[in-house]
């Protein structure tokens, strides 16, 4: 830290990404839940397309994505926000609907990013226990009095909440905003998007990362009434207006018209998902029941930790969290078939070497 550090920043404790390696060392990379299918030719295409008009802004309003994504969704243009990346829509989230009267509150076990933000803002924000199975229990949420921020399908674990449970909750605070992070909801979730015109408190947020094969170009959105979209306007304007790239915008809106191949990626990693989850329990692991592009496992015969470590020694890259509850764990992006049976193998010959 610099002499130079403001005192509100003092305290910063910044997320941590999952690691990008550039070494060569790694062979299959199963840590950041990423595709690992291409984007959408149609999307590829219309970033090459776009690059001739850098030397210009980009459209601070997104006028044509937004209009898309009003065909896609059936809602308003005027209920979608904009953002690099579905983490600056929660972190316009975070700026606009939580504070000492509205203090926030999401699960023990949940995206890492959240308290972040609320300790970034100086937000007071309270984590309520997942059950020892990793479910959320719907009636710790119930008119609770705090801003809501629920990832469903949940992350790391990868558990969903049906869309009645997130409506009994999104009804029973009708004065607080109830977020719902739906990074991971086109491998199997049930989207609460439809209830954006029924509630005036529900902000939805989706991200182009996962499930359209787009990570890199940082591309997500808010969808919510239009009051709340006013809402984080202003905080977006007040940040960066051009906060999404030509090219982003481009490429987000040609993806839109290519829904059959997003479908059939989905269709795809969650075949590939149970087909592994099945072959992980024959060999001794817990898998929680995923909803999502990714696998929570733990073997009682290794610790999350040592099958990290022997994995990536081997140029297989999963996920660790060393933090209470979930370090027996590790997260597994489910990639493609021949990238599963290179990290089964792996996994069967790890387990073979530590019974010798
Ligand atoms: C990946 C992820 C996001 C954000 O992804 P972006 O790349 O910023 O769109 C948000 N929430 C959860 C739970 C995620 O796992």
């Amino acid at each position: 830290m610099s002499r130079f550090l403001s005192d509100r920043l003092s305290g910063l404790e910044p997320y941590v990404p999952g690691e990008q390696p550039k070494d060569g060392s790694i062979l299959v990379k199963l840590n950041t839940n990423e595709s690992p299918f291409p984007p959408s030719e149609k999307a590829v295409a219309a970033v090459a397309e776009e690059g001739k008009n850098m030397r210009l802004y980009s459209d601070p309003n997104g006028t044509a994505l937004k209009e898309k994504l009003s065909q896609v969704y059936g809602l308003d243009p005027c209920c979608f926000v904009l953002a690099n990346g579905s983490d600056e829509i929660l972190d316009f989230a975070f700026q606009a609907f939580a504070d000492d009267l509205h203090p926030a509150a999401f699960p023990d076990v949940t995206y890492g990013f959240y308290p972040v933000f609320a300790r970034k803002y100086g937000i007071p924000y309270r984590e309520i226990p997942l059950k020892d199975d990793f479910t959320l229990d719907p009636e710790n949420y119930i008119g609770t009095g705090e801003t809501l921020f629920i990832a469903n399908p949940n992350a790391p674990t990868g558990i969903a909440l049906e869309r009645q449970v997130l409506e009994r909750i999104i009804s029973s605070n009708p004065d607080h905003v109830v977020v719902v992070d739906e990074a991971y909801v086109d491998f199997g979730g049930e989207s609460c998007i439809e209830l954006v015109n029924k509630f005036d408190n529900l902000l939805v947020t989706r991200t182009y990362s996962k499930s359209r094969s787009m990570a890199g170009a940082r591309l997500g959105f808010g969808a919510c009434c239009p009051e709340l979209a006013r809402d984080l306007e202003s905080v977006r304007n007040s940040t960066n207006p051009y906060n999404v790239n030509r090219m982003t915008l481009a490429a987000g809106a040609a993806a839109l018209d290519d829904e059959a191949y997003t479908k059939k990626c989905c269709a795809e990693i969650i075949r590939v998902r149970d087909k592994t989850a099945k072959e992980l329990q024959t060999l001794g692991f817990s898998v929680l029941p995923s909803s999502a592009n990714f696998l929570f496992v733990k073997n009682p015969k290794i610790s999350g930790a040592d099958l990290y470590a022997a994995l990536r020694r081997r140029g297989i890259l999963v996920r660790h969290f060393s933090l209470p509850r979930i370090e027996d764990f590790n997260r597994v992006t489910v990639g493609t078939a021949e990238q599963m049976k290179i990290f089964l193998d792996n996994v069967k010959q790890i387990l073979e070497e530590i019974k010798k």
